[in-house]
């Protein structure tokens, strides 16, 4: 049944035939729909924007057509895709770019983890590549991290530079991340996006490599699918409206954080990019990308090594485990947006036929949502020894009325995956 969307007060609502009208925040789609395909729902916000959010800020949404969500759309498509011309087209690009004297030749951002050694390692003994590999540091390292991150290098025969942000700096803009916006994971995002193109135009690198292709995740695919411009990726002036962990640029300074310590977070400019002659692309683009795969490859290539038990919040041992704040990352998008880091993971499952949905569907009621406990402690002593009570009254705070309701039993989900 869908219900009527009325603005009251400039607020976005649904009118709840039983409760009245409901708030809808962030800009999400009032009535919930979930994939018939896989189990995401239109809740789903695209990862280019969620970073650049305010509390207000309108997001945008996986867009879902006839019941189907784009992510399964473009994955049903890589069947008819001819992969040996988009092979031929990455060959081309890589003659241009290729070092004749050994000197690195295109930079790979990563963290060790699967997908940055599938890149790195197929990009220099398939296509005689000679990559740097680059990694901006995560906020905590995992044992497991730091091992699999040790044996890219060592294993995988490559130099890498390990950029760690001031502590001090990256704790409080993670604690505003989380005070602001629910989102500690967003400064790290930041990071993780700028650093690697500073260090291409301070080494002379022209290319660099993400792995797989946004449009997988919903992103409106652009007119040149394989390449990816960055400033327009993040809106805002880093002199001017710029927004991190929900505060303007300019005004971090009275937290403490000045503009200089800010400089390896912030985008370069259109102009510096186009200076520089930096190309950004995916390697999903030209060579198809299955997760799993990804996961078996590098445990040939390095040994790349999978926790030990289950990642919590999810059913799988391999996918970003390098970093304590992770858990919280996807428990965040949880409350804002309803699903979590199960629901991702089994929606790549179920669109690479790993999975079926009924089998997803189980995992989801299951595993999503469950709270990281495991690394709670360090993670609250890491955003200025915050109180559990604290934290759990500011996420409550993000609950859109829209998809949750308060009981006798505490929060819980108006729309459940089925
Ligand atoms: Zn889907």
């Amino acid at each position: 049944m869908r219900l009527e969307e009325v603005d009251i007060d400039g607020r976005h609502c649904v009118n709840d035939p039983e409760e009245g009208p409901l708030e809808v925040r962030y800009g999400l789609p009032g009535n919930v729909e979930f994939c018939r395909s896989c189990v995401v729902s239109n809740q789903r916000v695209s990862p280019s924007v969620v970073t650049a959010d305010t509390r207000e800020g309108r997001k945008s949404t996986i867009p879902f057509k006839d019941g189907v969500c784009e992510a399964c759309r473009v994955v049903a498509k890589k069947d008819t895709i001819d992969w040996a011309g988009r092979e031929r087209m990455l060959k081309d690009l890589l003659d241009r770019h290729r070092s004749r004297d050994g000197r690195y030749d295109c930079l790979i951002p990563g963290s060790g983890g699967k997908d940055s050694v599938y890149q790195s390692h197929v990009l220099k003994t398939k296509y005689g590549m000679n990559p740097l590999t680059v990694t901006w540091a995560p906020h905590l390292y995992t044992d497991v991290g730091w091992r699999n991150f040790t044996r890219w290098s060592h294993a995988g025969g490559f130099d890498n530079y390990l950029f760690t942000p001031d502590g001090q700096v990256h704790r409080k803009l993670t604690e505003l991340a989380y005070r602001n916006l629910l989102h500690p994971f967003q400064p790290f995002i930041y990071g993780q996006r700028h650093f690697p193109m500073r260090m291409a135009r301070m080494l002379g690198i022209r290319l660099i490599f993400y792995g797989e292709h946004h449009a997988e995740y919903g992103v409106a695919a652009g007119e040149d699918e394989s390449s990816l411009f960055l400033p327009k990726y993040f809106a805002g002036d880093p002199d001017g409206d710029l927004v991190i962990g929900g505060v303007p640029v300019a005004e971090l300074a009275r937290h403490g954080i000045t503009r200089a310590k800010l400089e390896p977070y912030l985008p370069l400019r259109e102009n510096e990019i186009r200076a520089a002659g930096i190309e950004v692309h995916f390697l999903g683009y030209f060579l198809k990308w299955v997760p799993q795969e990804m996961y078996y490859y590098a445990v040939e290539a390095t040994g790349f090594e999978p926790n030990t038990e289950r990642t919590e919040g999810t059913h799988s041992r391999y996918s970003s485990i390098d970093d304590k704040m992770d858990g919280f990352h996807y428990w965040c998008a949880f409350i804002k947006f309803g699903i979590g880091r199960c629901t991702h993971e089994a929606s790549q499952e179920i669109r690479h036929k790993l999975l079926t949905r009924e089998e997803g569907v189980a995992l989801v009621r299951r595993f999503d949502g469950e709270f990281p406990r495991k690394h709670f402690k360090e993670v609250l002593e890491y955003m200025g020894n915050m109180s559990e009570e604290e934290f759990f009254a500011i996420a409550d705070g993000f609950r859109s009325p829209h998809l949750w309701k308060l009981t006798g039993n505490g929060w819980v989900l108006r729309h459940q995956v089925a």
